[in-house]
Parts: C-alpha cells; sequence; structure tokens
C-alpha cells in the first residue's frame, strides 16, 4: 500500500497567521504544513484519515481523484471542518462517500454539519453514508484497520492499524491494551506536538519514548507545531528510525 502524508501541522497549521517566527517565516517547503491528514491507497481503494480544513487543496496539490471512503479519529474542527468538500467526490463518482466514525464522531458530525443530515436536503450538499466505527476489526474494500483507542487529554480518539503500520495522531495517553495492538508495528506514525509538555497531545520526549518501546523499522512524527523548531534542524537531532513527517511525504507499507 502507499501512504502519503496529506498534512503534518497541528490545529493551527504552519505558517500560523501573522506569526513572525523562524519556522512561519522558513522558505523550506517542508516547514509548510497543512491541518493532519493521511492518505492511505491500496491496489482496488483509496481512503483518506479525516478531513481537515485544508481537504480540498490536499486532495488538489495530491491529485486525487477517487476517494473511496472517509475515516474519522476525531470530531476536533482540524479533523472534520473540511467534510463539506467530499462533495466533488460525490458528483464525479456519482455515490455517496462513505464515511466511518464512532458514534460520538457521528453526533458531532450530526452537530456540525446539520444541512448533511437534513430529511429534505438542499441540492449540491454532501452526501454521506455513515458507518460505526466500535472496537472491532473493520473493513473497507481491500483495507482491513484494527482501531486503537487513545486519549487526547478528556476525548476519546481511535488510532489505526493496518497490517504492521499503526496510525495515532493527537494521543496523550495510551492504556496498556491499546498499547499491546501497537507492539511488532514495523512503521509507527504518532503525533509529538513540540519539545515542551502540553495538555492533549504527546510532546516530543514522550513520542520518542514510545518509539523506543515499540521499536518499529521507521517511525514519523506528524500534527507538529510551530513550537517544534525548524524541520531540517529537529530532524538531525532524533534518532535513526525517527523523522519528522512532512506534507507529501509518500511511504510504502
Ligand atoms: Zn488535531
Ligand atoms: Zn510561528
Ligand atoms: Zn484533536
Amino acid at each position: 500500500m502507499k501512504g502519503i502524508f496529506l498534512g503534518t501541522g497541528t490545529s493551527q497549521g504552519i505558517p500560523v497567521i501573522a506569526c513572525e517566527c523562524d519556522v512561519c517565516k522558513s522558505k523550506n517547503p517542508k516547514d509548510n504544513r497543512f491541518r493532519t491528514s493521511f492518505f492511505i491507497q491500496s491496489s482496488t481503494t483509496s481512503i483518506v484519515i479525516d478531513t481537515g480544513p485544508d481537504f480540498r487543496q490536499q486532495m488538489l496539490s495530491n491529485k486525487v481523484k477517487k476517494l473511496d471512503a472517509v475515516v474519522f479519529t476525531h470530531e476536533h474542527k482540524d479533523h472534520v471542518a473540511g467534510m463539506d468538500d467530499i462533495r466533488a467526490f460525490n458528483f464525479i463518482q456519482k455515490k455517496d462517500m462513505d464515511v466511518y466514525a464512532s458514534e460520538r464522531v457521528q453526533l458531532a458530525l450530526h452537530r456540525e454539519f446539520p444541512y448533511v443530515f437534513a430529511k429534505s436536503k438542499y441540492p449540491g450538499v454532501p452526501r454521506v453514508k455513515l458507518h460505526s466505527i466500535e472496537d472491532d476489526v473493520f473493513q473497507i474494500g481491500d483495507i482491513k484497520l484494527t482501531p486503537i483507542n487513545v486519549t487526547h487529554y478528556i476525548m476519546p480518539v481511535k488510532g489505526f492499524r493496518i497490517g504492521s503500520f499503526t496510525y495515532i495522531t493527537d494521543a496523550k495517553e495510551i492504556e496498556a491494551s491499546e498499547f499491546d495492538k501497537i507492539r511488532g508495528s514495523e512503521i509507527l506514525v504518532l503525533n509529538a506536538l513540540r519539545k515542551s509538555e502540553h495538555i492533549s497531545h504527546f510532546n516530543l520526549d514522550e513520542a520518542l519514548a514510545i518509539i523506543d518501546e515499540i521499536k518499529p523499522k521507521k517511525a514519523y512524527l506528524t500534527h507538529i507545531s510551530h513550537l517544534m523548531g525548524l524541520h531540517d534542524e529537529v530532524n538531525l537531532e532524533l534518532p535513526d528510525n525517527v523523522e519528522i513527517a512532512y506534507d507529501g511525504l509518500e511511504i510504502e507499507f
């Protein structure tokens, strides 16, 4: 399978509006970060994990022509705000978009996009078909996903394991039984906000401690704040098997 980091930035993105810091003013494209999202392409199926506010531009920049499903990790705006733009795929593919989300996230989608779920719909609104994610393995086309429950301060978030690949964003805690689901991952994507502590996200040291315990062949850090520092400088400080992801980075798994 192919994976593309569509976005690797925290909720504000980078550059942050009106910020004059070195990272926000950096000329290195790797320091420009859309809101966090990930694209997965198998031989038959393409899915996106989260549709943040940059979804439209992410689809355009990465020339995504077909999308079979959207999978949501949690209901924060930086992960769901772009759902309106799945309309483009409704029109081209002539069908409802399959959307996979926990019951809790589905409630939030009804709240945030009431017009999508209205009984009598305005013409042209997004058309979605909701599917519930619980704790069991679920399948989209030929992609089999195992949900991993993590905690983001007080909010539950779903991570996903697909074979030996694991994708976790917006986590601050992973309890032992869920942690066991990550063991044996060869490629591990984890959120790491910045170097200093944060109430709802792993910081760099916390993410590195988990990577050290799992010992994947390769780990990528995502959901990065401008406070993390310059991409190229921070990358040099990391262990050999760890890299800060950047927008557009493609991986195979
Ligand atoms: Zn987020
Ligand atoms: Zn900045
Ligand atoms: Zn969040």
